[in-house]
């Protein structure tokens, strides 16, 4: 069917997009999966190809092209079936840079964006902490103004990119006593005396490397404030709608991979007489998966127009990711089932993407809290507004 949001541009660029990681990613990737190392190379070939930088205006060194190609590139990123990998690319490119696009002035853009779209610079954005993730007002993260500096201290957990990144985006209270109204954004050098990383060993995304941070006594120059003091909140908030939809869309890629995979697989496994796909059982299972997915899909793609048209998306971003991953959850489950012990063998595709997609009602905001928003705003009637307006 021809789609009313991708233009032949588009195609062509997914074309040479699929043809790319094919060639320059796949080959390397059950390594990545294994050492929980994605090597600097491949960084700097994205960084050559422009793939970092197609939301990035074109004056800070980026393509500035519709969000319809960042679609495309999370797409077929999952489409190489390694969450991990994915997550490593999308969280420097849309979790760390969407800050920097948004809040860095020029000394930050030239000192960390442009090394950012080119490759030579990877990010982390690190929000959670160990005492609590979900409620972000409560972190207990200070950075202390004392002349031209801030006095980082405190600590970050789950951070996608934490150990290897070059810089990380973090938010810290730079007036504890006001609460949610107290936090600020800072670009802080990964290197900086008195950080220091742990790396978490997990259940999925296994190819991406994902920190516990401690920060003792971190000097942040005063210039790398990103935005203007005691905004974090709302910067983090607005920034929200495009990472719940980012996770949406990697649900329903994920989802249409695996079940186009399982279909195969299906037409060619036999069973009593019959290829398994003749079975009325798995039939009427597979159409359902199917039809979830399609609605996911084009819901995400409508909100993905509607964001890149400047909407402020909160209630429909948070539904895309809430429904999207619950019905990759159910596909992954599902499809794994339809390869009988096959599914539960390393060697097919199924059992990794089981566990990358346990991930999806988790991280960027868990599906229970996403419930809590989205009932905020059909109860209780609540407005949400960026923090620019
Ligand atoms: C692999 C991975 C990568 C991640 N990457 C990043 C990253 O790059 N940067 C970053 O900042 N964070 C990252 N995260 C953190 C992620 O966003 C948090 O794990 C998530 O927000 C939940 O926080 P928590 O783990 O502290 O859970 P908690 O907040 O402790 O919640 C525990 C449980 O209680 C439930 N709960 C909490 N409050 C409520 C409530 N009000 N009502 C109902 N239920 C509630 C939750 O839904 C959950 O089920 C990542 C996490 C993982 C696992």
């Amino acid at each position: 069917m021809q789609s009313m949001y991708f233009t032949e541009e588009h195609q062509l660029f997914r074309a040479s997009l699929k043809d790319f990681l094919q060639k320059e990613v796949v080959p390397h990737i059950d390594k990545w999966e294994e050492t929980g190392t994605i090597e600097r190379f491949i960084w700097k070939k994205f960084g050559d190809m422009g793939y970092f930088g197609l939301a990035t205006p074109e004056e800070d060194g980026g393509l500035g092209l519709d969000l319809f190609y960042t679609i495309i590139l999370l797409e077929e990123l999952q489409k190489i079936n390694s969450g991990g990998f994915a997550a490593a690319i999308w969280a420097h490119a849309y979790l760390a840079m969407t800050h920097l696009n948004k809040e860095a002035d020029a000394y930050l853009k030239e000192k960390y964006l442009r090394p950012s779209v080119d490759g030579d610079k990877i990010g982390c954005l690190c929000i959670s902490e160990p005492f609590g993730g979900s409620d972000v007002a409560a972190m207990r993260t200070t950075a202390i103004k004392n002349g031209d500096h801030y006095i980082l201290n405190g600590s970050k957990t789950f951070i996608t990119n934490g150990v290897y990144a070059d810089y990380m985006i973090v938010a810290a209270k730079t007036n504890p006593e006001l609460g949610n109204k107290g936090i600020s954004i800072f670009a802080v050098d990964r290197k900086s005396e008195g950080v220091t990383a742990n790396k978490l060993n997990k259940l999925g995304w296994r190819a991406s490397d994902t920190a516990e941070l401690a920060f003792d006594n971190v000097k942040i120059p005063a210039v790398n404030l990103m935005g203007e003091e005691n905004m974090g909140f709302s910067y983090i908030m607005e920034h929200f709608s495009l990472e719940r939809l980012i996770m949406g869309v990697n649900a329903h890629a994920r989802s249409e991979h695996v079940l186009e995979y399982a279909l195969n697989y299906m037409s060619e496994r036999e069973a009593f007489g019959k290829s398994i796909n003749q079975f009325q059982a798995l039939r009427h299972r597979v159409v359902d998966l199917h039809a979830d997915i399609d609605m996911c899909k084009e819901y995400n793609y409508s909100v993905a127009y509607r964001l890149d048209k400047g909407q402020y998306v909160v209630k429909e971003a948070t539904i895309s990711k809430l429904k999207s991953t619950k019905v990759a959850d159910e596909v992954a489950y599902e499809c794994l089932q339809f390869l009988g012990g096959y599914g539960y063998i390393e060697d097919y595709p199924m059992a990794r993407n089981f566990r990358d997609s346990r991930l999806g009602p988790i991280g960027g905001g868990t599906s229970e809290i996403l419930r809590e928003i989205i009932s905020k705003i059909i109860i209780d009637k609540k407005e949400y507004k960026p923090a620019t307006v």
